[in-house]
């Protein structure tokens, strides 16, 4: 309709357009509550080393127990935050649970990395830099090193100097970052000399299409060369098959997150988990199996 009324119009009567307006407004209010009421919960997914099967880590990622719909992904309720306030409350309710979790799982012995997922938008504001300060001042010493931060490619678009200074600030208090969904977004090589990241995550679309597409492998093997080349190791999600992650190990990939290693799962269920996959056989020996 809106198109129909011709460019430079704005339809006002559209009772259509009101309810969806109508309807935006009303999600967006219940995820505020759901932020503040602790409706939204975090799922873990293990990081593994490939060269021994360790499980070095794990990786957050928040979901929304929402009373009716059931468990919802990220996907369809955090566009709704975006490019409000709401986007950064619930990036800080992730980064404040996820702190705790990792607190609670070190006093009990389980030694883990924690990976948090932090928007574009919120890692480009120095406020960000602050809360973080704060909130790892309310835990022991060096639980910041048991602390990183994936970011996107979009995160330094045309503001590179103030996102490479705000997570520099960050990296001194012992934080480490890797860049997410690589190979997905417009990022610049420059990137490796600007910002202080440390680890290279392959997006999952070229993994799980490793075997399918010969550019997949291509690409995924040039973006393992990459990282050898620049020192930094790299982290393949979507591996799917046992059969990927012994390619994947072939090529030199150090560690490896997905569906046939596990998936997201509640806190509770890690800690279990990882001590039924200490005597899974066929992870830790993916040297034995090499035939080739
Ligand atoms: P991501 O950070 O790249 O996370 C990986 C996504 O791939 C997760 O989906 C995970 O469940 C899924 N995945 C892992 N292994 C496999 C596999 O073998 N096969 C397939 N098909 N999928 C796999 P999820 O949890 O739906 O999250 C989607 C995206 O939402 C994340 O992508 C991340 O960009 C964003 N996200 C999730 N949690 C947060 C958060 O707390 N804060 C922010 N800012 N973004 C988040
Ligand atoms: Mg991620
Ligand atoms: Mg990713
Ligand atoms: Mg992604």
């Amino acid at each position: 309709r809106a198109k129909e009324a011709g460019k430079n119009t704005f339809v006002v009567y559209d009772p259509v357009a009101k309810t969806d307006v109508t309807r935006q407004r009303a999600a967006i209010a219940e995820l505020e509550s759901a932020v503040r009421d602790d409706e939204l919960v975090l799922h873990y997914q293990p990081k593994i080393e490939l060269e021994t099967g360790r499980v070095v880590g794990v990786e957050a990622l928040v979901r929304w127990q929402h009373t009716e719909r059931g468990l919802l992904a990220p996907g369809v309720f955090l566009p709704l935050a975006e490019g409000s306030p709401l986007e950064f409350e619930l990036g800080e309710w992730v980064v404040r649970t996820a702190l705790r979790q990792l607190a609670a799982w070190r006093a009990n012995g389980l030694d883990l990395t924690v990976a948090v997922n932090i928007s574009p938008r919120h890692i480009a504001r120095p406020e960000f830099a602050d809360f973080l300060t704060t909130e790892l001042g309310r835990h022991p010493d060096g639980l910041a090193a048991s602390l990183e931060l994936e970011i996107l490619e979009a995160s330094a678009e045309g503001r590179l100097d103030t996102v490479a200074a705000l997570m520099r600030r960050i990296e001194r208090l012992g934080v480490r970052f890797s860049l997410d969904d690589f190979g997905t977004g417009y990022s610049s090589l420059t990137y490796f000399n600007q910002l202080p990241i440390s680890t290279l995550k392959i997006d999952q679309g070229f993994v799980r299409d490793l075997f399918a597409s010969p550019n997949s492998l291509d690409i995924v093997e040039g973006v393992i060369d990459l990282a050898k080349a620049i020192r930094r190791p790299v982290v393949a999600e979507g591996v799917e098959t046992f059969e990927v992650g012994l390619m994947l190990r072939r090529l030199g990939c150090q560690y490896a997150q997905g569906f046939g290693i596990a998936r997201p799962m509640p806190a509770d269920e890690i800690a279990p988990w990882v001590t039924a996959f200490a005597s899974a056989p066929d992870w830790h020996d993916l040297s034995r199996n090499d035939l080739v």
